[in-house]
């Protein structure tokens, strides 16, 4: 049975969802919340280090009972405490908690007071006018309640990357030891790295009297088939993630997987080009007449009609095929391009190694740099540093350099971009750097124009380098603030500094559309972990993926030049 960190990782955030409602210690809570949170994010499979026996309580914020847990669930694939807390309260509450506005305090009482207990009894007791006149509630509360279920019962439920990579990998490793499968790819959404899959669409090529149908749908996590034929299937996850698998012959398998990997704009675009060529295509191929000419490989299809090969992550119908036939493709970056890595934490504030620790995690990686970049002393909850703590650290990252070999430590800091625009260390503290990360952690509800002063102004402090996840947005569930993005691009480039591109599964912040903007507008991007750990390097293929569907190529990214290449430009940015 194996259980991914997804699972492991849901099961902790229902149990601290519970026991929110059930008011129960908040310490308690806390520690669950950031398991879920470590394990839902960790670069290893937990499953993994059950098998080796290896002591989960390495793993930061991990005690004796939360690795019993997290053991129990590898061998169950259940958690008792968890089955208690369902006993005791309604099957479907927790999902009252993710509307807007609605904490564990006022879920109790609209399940106390009203015996609401799901969505769509949320939806009627708001329409109904019977919230308003709980305490602490009123009638414009209620209003937004109920504007904000109704989005929710109409939004189709997508899953994050990084969740959809843990089915997708495991299922593409077990399909693809049947008996007579030759080849197997996830298409669809996320074989085009879009930040969230709605499902999964699996192309295999098998020989007859294969034995992938059956196995398919034998797959541990599948809850439900939905349908069963000798080329076709479906089926529904337990996480609720639909996967369709398709058998389709060698001789039309690029047309298959350039059908389904779409866009649906892309392959629309691609159809009206063949008929403007007397050609017809579809998932089978492209024909002429009765004749198909090609269908075995994408490159054969593009190669019909007259165009290079166009990676999955263009195909949106943004110009990539206009750009294809005008040979000017960008030649996109890759994981292997990467030099270093500009934001990262360590134990000092909310991270969980020590800077020698994370070094080496970034050297075994390939990288030859890596900028440390602590929160500053305004985030107190990490622990931010002050003007003393930081040049502490500068002390003994310079020690540490002198000992490294193979990756060199450099100066930073994520420091807070204040209210106003100014910045949260004195420049004197930030002389010292070889750069400073600036980063908006609060008041995302400014208007417009006053976020936008504030990010402007603080790009005018002589020493900033870098805007850190420049729109603040934490994928489904907080969305960017509002702000001119064209603007803050055109005067990072007059400025000369520099955006990131953070490569946290939550984040991946820019968004594609912002990185294509700075590149038209000559502003190199960093493709940054914000590691907190040293397994969370390998979040930064998910930047790569989010880079490329925003046309970056290795020249438009800041990291990928050699040290000393980096210095130069770094120290450019100075005023
Ligand atoms: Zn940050
Ligand atoms: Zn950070």
């Amino acid at each position: 049975m194996p259980t991914h960190n997804a699972d492991i990782a849901a099961i902790f955030t229902e149990m601290a969802d519970l026991l929110e409602i059930e008011q129960a210690n908040p310490f308690r809570i806390r520690a669950y919340r950031n398991a879920a949170r470590i394990v839902g994010e960790m670069g290893r499979e937990v499953r993994a280090m059950v098998a080796r026996d290896e002591d989960l309580t390495d793993l930061p914020g991990i005690g004796d009972d939360l690795a019993g847990k997290m053991r129990e669930i590898v061998d169950t694939g259940r958690c008792r405490a968890l089955d208690k807390l369902h006993a005791e309260l309604p099957p479907a509450i927790t999902e009252l908690l993710h509307v807007p506005g609605l904490g564990p305090k006022r879920v109790r009482m609209l399940w106390h007071e009203l015996d609401v207990q799901t969505l769509e009894q949320l939806a009627r007791a708001a329409r109904d006018g019977r919230i308003r006149d709980l305490p602490g509630f009123g009638a414009k509360m209620e209003a937004n309640i109920l504007q904000a279920v109704e989005a929710h019962l109409s939004k189709a439920r997508r899953i994050k990357l990084i969740t959809a990579a843990q089915y997708a990998e495991s299922l593409v490793a077990w399909l693809a030891s049947a008996y007579g499968v030759s080849r197997v790819e996830v298409a669809g959404s996320y074989r085009r790295c879009r930040e969230t899959v709605g499902d999964l669409d699996i192309l295999v090529i098998a020989a007859a009297g294969s034995s992938v149908m059956a196995r398919f749908i034998a797959f541990d996590e599948a809850a439900e088939v939905l349908s069963h034929g000798p080329t076709r299937a479906s089926v529904v996850l337990k996480c609720g993630l639909q996967v369709d698998l398709r058998v389709v012959e060698r001789a039309a398998y690029g047309a298959a997987l350039c059908y389904f990997t779409g866009s649906k704009a892309h392959n629309i675009a691609l159809r009206r080009l063949a008929q403007e060529q007397g050609l017809k295509l579809n998932e089978y191929g492209v024909f002429r007449g009765r004749e198909r000419i090609a269908g075995a490989s994408e490159e054969s299809v593009y190669q019909a009609l007259g165009l290079p090969w166009i990676a999955p992550e263009l195909r949106e119908d943004r110009g990539e095929i206009a750009a294809a036939r005008a040979g000017r493709l960008p030649q996109l970056v890759e994981l292997a391009d990467l030099r270093g890595d500009l934001h990262a934490h360590t134990r000092a504030t909310d991270g969980h190694h020590t800077l020698e620790e994370m070094a080496l995690a970034a050297k075994a990686l390939g990288l030859s740099y890596l900028a440390i970049t602590e929160h500053s002393r305004r985030l107190a909850m990490a622990h931010g540093l002050d003007p003393r703590r930081l040049a502490d650290q500068c002390d003994a990252i310079d020690r540490l350099n002198e000992k490294l070999a193979g990756i060199v430590l450099l100066k930073g800091i994520e420091v807070d971009i204040l209210e106003d625009g100014s910045l949260d260390l004195p420049d004197a503290s930030l002389a010292r750097l070889d750069l400073v990360i600036g980063a908006v952690h609060s008041r995302f509800d400014l208007p417009r124009a006053r976020q936008t002063e504030r990010i402007l102004r603080a790009m005018d402090n002589p020493y900033f380098t870098l805007l850190a996840h420049p729109t603040g947005r934490v994928i489904e569930s907080r969305e960017p603030y509002d702000v001119d993005m064209l603007r803050i691009i055109r005067q990072a480039r007059q400025r000369g500094c520099f955006l990131e591109l953070n490569a946290h599964p939550e984040r991946l912040d820019l968004l594609d559309s912002h990185c294509m903007m700075a590149k038209e507008e000559g502003v190199l991007v960093a493709i940054n972990s914000d590691a907190h750990s040293r397994d969370d390097f390998v979040h930064l293929r998910l930047g790569i993926g989010q880079a490329r569907r925003g046309w970056l190529a290795a020249t438009d990214v800041l990291n990928t030049r050699p040290l000393p290449e980096l210095r130069l430009l770094l120290e450019q940015v100075r005023r």
